[in-house]
């Protein structure tokens, strides 16, 4: 009878311990609510239809992961991809392309910050395993349940930031497609903490109009690998 009633004891524990730790990664954090949907005006070319894998040969992916060993990749958790939150690097610097910062995660020189792709005007480097934890959106729920994307703002000759956002909406609409993750989810890193990042996209700090366009693109392709339909 001790040992029955000593057992039930221990199976309560377990379930109030897993109904906690429930609780304490997600259902009490307003921040994981699915947010309003951003008003946008939805492109009107026509869509080209194409599979998932082609558009993200589009994308032209590069996978340089992190060393197992760095401090960022030792310390992370498996991934809940729910959210994507769009970051931009603001370094101006004319060699601050996707290839730089990439070999500068590799290369330890971040040493407390770690995020899945970066991208640039002419290609992406994916820089973590899509199933680890990042550490990019500045509070527990963001990292562990976002997928971190990095825009460059390198200022070189020949730059076109357009070229870059476009390319992080083709990527931004193959996780949605992959993931299941509706648009209302693609969220800026302001988000999160209120920063004003990604800086070019936000209009005094907040979304506003440039945001709103950015969900206009990421619909867009959305709709080209979706038989014309949203998902939002
Ligand atoms: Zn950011």
């Amino acid at each position: 009878m001790i040992r029955f009633a000593s057992i039930a004891a221990l199976f309560l524990l377990l379930l109030v311990a897993a109904g906690g730790s429930g609780c304490q990664q997600g259902g009490g954090n307003r921040y994981l609510r699915t947010p309003a949907a951003v008003r946008f005006k939805p492109v009107r070319s026509p869509i080209m239809l194409r599979s998932v894998s082609r558009l993200a040969r589009e994308v032209n992916i590069k996978v340089r992961i992190m060393p197992s060993n760095s401090p960022q990749r030792r310390g992370s958790r498996r991934l809940r991809p729910s959210f994507i939150t769009i970051h931009s690097t603001a370094n101006h610097s004319s060699t601050s392309t996707a290839m730089q910062h990439s070999r500068a995660l590799c290369g330890g020189a971040f040493t407390n910050r770690s995020w899945h792709f970066t991208v640039d005007q002419f290609m992406c480097v994916q820089n973590l395993p899509l199933k680890e934890t990042g550490w990019h959106a500045g509070t527990p729920a963001g990292n562990h349940n976002s997928i971190g994307i990095e825009m460059c703002e390198c200022e070189n000759r020949g730059h076109n930031h357009f070229r870059t956002w476009d390319r992080a909406a083709k990527l931004t609409a193959v996780l949605m497609k992959r993931y299941g993750i509706n648009l209302r989810r693609v969220v800026p890193h302001y988000h999160w903490t209120r920063k004003n990042c990604p800086m070019p996209l936000l209009t005094n700090g907040k979304p506003g109009p440039k945001w709103a366009w950015f969900h206009s693109r990421v619909d867009y392709y959305f709709r080209c690998i979706n038989n014309g339909k949203s998902f939002r």
